[in-house]
């Protein structure tokens, strides 16, 4: 199993079980907590640097020059991207997105995207660049847009989380969600999947998220597991 998105402070998250969590960043002090728990863990844990839309305080240029020393030694950019949702400067967002999009191009780096209120606007941004891949973190976009996203490109992903184990409306979404394009996360500490639900989330509990896959599809939990890895290592270049 692979938590392709989590937001750990500490390492006492680190949990058995799970193969490789993917830490993705919010913002600056963050993306540098994100190397040095990389660093200590290479086997586990994987570096992603970034800021995301709500985090605009924090400056594009630094994360540029954090990016340049470091970009052998992450695994993507983000999370990054565009939030609608509130009233938070819609224009400053796209800017601070933009200049992540384009250091996901430099390094060939996969973006994880936060979009919420805005996939339409996030993907008419994308659709500017080329040879870009990446994960629509926590996706939100309804049946409605799975189309576009995957007429993005070969390289681009959903990733679904815990909230898939009580709204129903996601079941129906990850059904219509190609098998070859499905990636799994916890966005932990939120999102926690049933039965825990109400209590703090870590990378081990992507597994329920692994069971209801397994159990819309109507697969066993291995072959489920199989198909989901593999689509996350190919998006992230793991081994
Ligand atoms: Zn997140």
């Amino acid at each position: 199993m692979i938590d392709t998105h989590a937001h750990l402070d500490t390492l006492c998250d680190i949990d058995r079980g799970v193969d490789k969590i993917i830490l993705a960043a919010s913002g600056m002090k963050d993306s540098k907590n994100n190397l040095i728990l990389g660093e200590k863990y290479p086997e586990k844990l994987l570096a992603s640097l970034g800021i995301h839309p709500m985090e605009n305080q924090d400056s594009p240029a630094e994360l540029k020059k954090l990016v340049d020393e470091n970009y052998k030694k992450i695994v993507a950019i983000g999370e990054c991207g565009l939030d609608f949702s509130s009233d938070f400067d819609k224009e400053k967002q796209i800017i601070v997105f933009k200049k992540q999009v384009e250091l996901a191009q430099k390094y060939k780096l996969p973006l994880i995207i936060h979009a919420r209120k805005a996939v339409d606007e996030t993907v008419e941004i994308l659709k500017e660049y080329k040879n870009l891949s990446g994960v629509f973190h926590c996706y939100a976009g309804g049946n409605k847009r799975i189309k576009k996203i995957i007429d993005l490109g070969e390289n681009w992903y959903f990733g679904i989380d815990g909230n898939l184990t009580y709204e129903d409306g996601l079941v129906e979404i990850v059904k219509n969600i190609p098998k070859d394009r499905l990636i799994l996360e916890t966005d932990c500490p939120y999102l926690t999947p049933v039965p825990f639900r109400g209590e703090i989330n870590s990378p081990k509990n992507v597994e329920y998220v692994y069971k209801k896959v397994a159990e819309i599809w109507g697969m066993s939990f291995e072959e489920t597991e199989k198909i989901i890895d593999a689509n996350a290592k190919i998006l992230f270049s793991i081994d």
